[in-house]
């Protein structure tokens, strides 16, 4: 958008180094508005170019991202502290995502016939999902491309112009990606950035969006909701996690393990959907846990996870360590004193109280929870036992499908960490404090459409229900009708 008149600034640091790696306007409520009402143009010519229109331009977006994938990692990496190999997994998620989403948006929001029931037998039904308009995206740092982009290229391919507002904490991945799109899209203004604190944030729930699609934390989705409740907007919240590992007692140890120290540490445990609670068996609880250890010994900050994005973080994690630890829990690797200036290192927790902080809130740094259970119903009902509900996994070889069923998450994986996520065509979303709507998959394409009913009457109906000119004789022969259809029991 254009920053003639933007006044202030602010920096995007490398938070590893304290390096600034751009300078970005800080928007205001005004320049929000005026990027909107840009928008608005842009969607009415972007859902003009149909399925297929779209899927060409969508498609040489995903080109460039593919084949600029090392800058774009580069970015990434400098901006968030991450390993470049995680800035790649991230990316290449995005762009499977970005694929599926451009492939499927006709089979799953084009027109397609309904039956029209035997008393409207005459008329030609149909329904098909058309854009809402308007998308606003607030998006999150830990994941600075996949997680947006699980928005953006799904209202993108459902037919919406979007203005995207990433996290202050990275900025300059946001810039590279809508840059990257206007290569694709020179026309019109289909995908802006706008750049800029919380009330940035604020400005976009406010404006005359027809959606808003926010990931964070559960209290700025509150607050976006108030926001977005004035005008009746509706929204999508991808808040935060409590997630918890189900270990069976025919459990792969070894898998569970490597699952669990992946699943809690890497990107510093700044995932959403991140590993942060454990509920093994008692059986196999001594043998995981001392697997667990071993990994988690090899685990080194600063090469296999990076600093912490956001330094107020630090204060979060030190805090649930401390607490775990004066409650009686005890740190079989990392503890007091695992939080540094900048990184954390990996900590795993045992005899932690459940109704400890390390155990109840989001923690979202490298710290895990271990805790033994007599038998699996008292794992799943410990791990529904939070206001959370985002992912699961669970490792066991007979009961997988059973525990992962009964697990109240929007999401599970057995026998691998974060699965669901990769999987383009699966819904991702929460239950409870983790937020609600669905990005991904069919549902995450119809989360940015408006189902149109179409009802087209073939020939004249033999009963003329609605009229005024309905006789008696017709009432009777329909009471008649339904109770022969309806009322046998
Ligand atoms: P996190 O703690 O993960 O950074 P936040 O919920 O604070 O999560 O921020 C996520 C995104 O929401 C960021 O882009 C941030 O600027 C934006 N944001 C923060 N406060 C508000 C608000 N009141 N209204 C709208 N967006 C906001």
């Amino acid at each position: 958008m254009t920053t003639a008149h933007a006044v202030d600034t602010f920096d995007s640091l490398n938070p590893a180094t304290d390096e600034v790696i751009g300078t970005f306007p800080v928007h205001t409520a005004d320049q929000v508005e005026e990027a909107v009402a840009r928008a608005k143009d842009a969607a009415a010519w972007w859902a003009g170019l149909g399925f297929s229109g779209r899927a060409d331009r969508l498609a040489a977006w995903k080109g460039i991202l593919a084949r600029r994938l090392t800058e774009l990692c580069k970015l990434v990496s400098e901006e968030t502290g991450k390993p470049t190999g995680d800035a790649q997994l991230e990316s290449v998620l995005a762009i499977e995502h970005l694929a599926w989403a451009t492939k499927n948006a006709h089979r799953v929001l084009g027109r397609k016939r309904r039956s029209p029931g035997l008393l409207l037998a005459n008329q030609a039904a149909s329904v098909e999902y058309q854009p809402l308009g308007v998308v606003g995206v607030i998006g999150p740092w830990n994941y600075p491309v996949h997680t947006p982009l699980g928005s953006v290229s799904y209202a993108l391919a459902a037919g919406n112009a979007v203005v995207f507002k990433p996290s202050e904490y990275t900025p300059a991945v946001g810039t590279w990606l809508v840059d990257a799109f206007a290569e694709v899209v020179p026309e019109y203004p289909v995908l802006q950035l706008v750049t800029g604190f919380g009330p940035t944030g604020a400005a976009l729930s406010h404006a005359e969006v027809d959606k808003i699609a926010f990931t964070g934390s559960a209290a700025t989705g509150r607050k976006i909701m108030t926001a977005a409740a004035k005008r009746l907007t509706p929204v999508v919240i991808e808040a935060g996690g409590k997630d918890p590992v189900l270990v069976d007692e025919d459990a792969d140890l070894d898998a569970a393990a490597e699952a669990t120290v992946w699943g809690a540490f890497s990107n510093a445990g700044q995932t959403c959907a991140g590993v942060e609670r454990v509920y093994a068996h008692e059986r196999v609880y001594d043998e995981f846990l001392a697997k667990v250890v071993a990994l988690t010994e090899q685990v080194e900050p600063g090469q296999d996870y990076g600093p912490m994005t956001m330094p107020s973080q630090l204060a979060i994690v030190r805090r649930h360590i401390a607490d775990a630890l004066a409650r009686g829990g005890r740190a079989l690797v990392g503890g007091e004193g695992a939080v540094g200036d900048r990184y954390v290192r990996p900590t795993v927790l045992v005899d932690v109280p459940e109704d400890s902080e390390a155990v109840r809130e989001e923690t979202f740094g490298p710290t895990v929870t271990i805790a033994k259970v007599a038998d699996m119903d008292e794992a799943v009902e410990k791990a529904n036992d939070s206001a959370y509900g985002l992912g699961s996994t669970v490792f066991s070889r007979r009961r997988g499908m059973e525990l992962a069923r009964r697990l109240r998450t929007g999401q599970t994986a057995i026998n691998a960490p974060f699965s669901f996520v990769g999987i383009a065509s699966l819904p991702f979303g929460g239950v409870g404090e983790s937020g609600f709507g669905r990005i991904h998959g069919e549902e995450g394409l119809r989360e940015f459409a408006r189902p149109k009913a179409i009802a087209r009457q073939r020939f004249t109906a033999p009963l003329a229900l609605t009229s005024f000119a309905r006789s008696a004789k017709t009432e009777a022969l329909v009471g008649k009708l339904i109770s022969r259809l309806h009322g046998r029991r």
